[in-house]
């Protein structure tokens, strides 16, 4: 079958109903080893010589589904599933460095990706640091001898800050420097990083892929020669891979992916320009609002601005806690991507476990909100946001 529409390929690809008995959905291939026909065949498939499933550590189908729908949805030749966005993360990290070395990171990142970079510096001697990859000049010169990863989250969590995936790619192509970046926050519908030169991307599929707030799951998408070697490496000998029942959870979510999204995106476009207008709010970053400073950037690398927003309240911490006590539609959650509204407070939450100092330099203060917009009637989302505002 020819590639076809995204909206089409995220329904289909990797799945062929007659060859299953027509079952319209895909089996969960529950099993945890295959049984060979004969000891020859069993040899055959270890040394690599005849296709076939091993052990569902190495491969499961109902896995390799889900594989070959995520690569087709970032336009990769390969996908690769994991346990958590984490184990992920730390299998291909880890996968691309040795000791000595040094990982370039955009501004910020993951507070657990932010985690393990600490220690892979404590253990293993990988060093990194953070930079704001905002102009060419200044990104060749953070770029070091040992530099053989860079590392980039846009838009950046919480502060939305984006990074141009396409310079940052085509700088590293130069030093011959691979471009990992985590698309968690866009989706593959909203934005592609392969198609604009980088070599690796990351999800937490526990978020906007799943979209129902019942999986952990990992997915990593690539070149076929790159992503077959973290298999046999990195993902088979760690050992963080997913369950087929996780793997079936994650095929049924993403079939609604786009239209999802487009309403994620629609509710929090009509919220955001509401925030903004409030007197009890100071500050609202979100992508697709005209005055946030790189909204060009936005509407060069996103298809639309996505579903999460992030607002100072004007007041303090307790009046924060206050704000988010008040609401009751809204519920109280560190994650987004989920059909509910969730709203967290990362000065305390998410990136409590960052140094007060550094926080503050990232624009983290204890007077910042995270809302991850959901699917309700954005009548009311606002009705709920409006009334704890008005209370303040
Ligand atoms: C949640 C998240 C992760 C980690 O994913 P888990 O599935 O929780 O392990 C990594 N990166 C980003 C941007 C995330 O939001």
């Amino acid at each position: 079958m020819d590639t076809k529409r995204f909206e089409t390929e995220v329904i289909h690809k990797g799945y062929h109903a007659l060859q299953h008995h027509g079952s319209l959905s895909p089996p969960i291939f529950q099993t945890s080893t295959f049984v060979f026909d004969t000891a020859e065949s069993g040899a055959k498939r270890f040394a690599g010589e005849e296709e076939g499933f091993i052990y569902s550590r190495l491969s499961n189908p109902t896995v390799a589904m889900l594989e070959e729908r995520i690569a087709s949805m970032e336009n990769g030749e390969k996908g690769l599933a994991f346990g958590s966005g984490m184990a992920a993360v730390s299998a291909i990290l880890l996968g691309l460095t040795k000791t000595g070395d040094h990982i370039l990171c955009s501004e910020g990142v993951y507070g657990c990706t932010f985690g393990l970079l600490t220690l892979m510096e404590e253990k293993y001697h990988i060093t990194h640091n953070f930079h704001s990859m905002s102009d060419e000049d200044s990104l060749r010169s953070a770029i070091t001898d040992y530099t053989t990863v860079i590392y980039v989250e846009s838009p950046i969590n919480p502060t939305m800050k984006l990074v141009d995936i396409e310079m940052v790619s085509r700088v590293a192509k130069e030093y011959g420097i691979p471009v990992v970046v985590d698309n968690t926050f866009c989706s593959p519908y909203l934005q592609r990083p392969l198609d604009i030169g980088c070599d690796v991307v990351i999800h937490s599929a526990t978020k906007y892929l799943c979209g129902h707030g019942d999986v952990i799951g990992g997915l990593a998408v690539g070149k076929k020669e790159l992503l077959s070697h973290l298999a046999m490496t990195t993902q088979k000998d760690i050992g963080g891979v997913m369950s087929p029942f996780d793997a079936w959870l994650l095929l049924r979510g993403m079939k609604t992916l786009p239209v999802r999204m487009d309403r994620h995106c629609d509710n929090a476009k009509k919220l955001a320009a509401l925030l903004k207008e409030h007197p009890a709010v100071e500050n609202v970053l979100f992508p697709g609002d005209e005055d946030f400073p790189q909204y060009e950037l936005a509407k060069k690398q996103m298809s639309n601005a996505g579903g999460l927003i992030s607002f100072e309240i004007k007041g303090n911490k307790a009046m924060a806690q206050k704000f988010m006590n008040s609401l009751e539609l809204i519920k109280i959650a560190v994650s987004l991507g989920d059909a509910e509204t969730l709203i967290q407070h990362p000065s305390t939450m998410t990136h409590a476990v960052v140094p007060e100092e550094n926080r503050m330099q990232m624009g983290i203060s204890d007077r910042l909100l995270r809302l991850s917009v959901g699917l309700e009637a954005w009548e009311d989302i606002w009705a709920d946001l409006e009334k704890a505002l008005n209370q303040l």
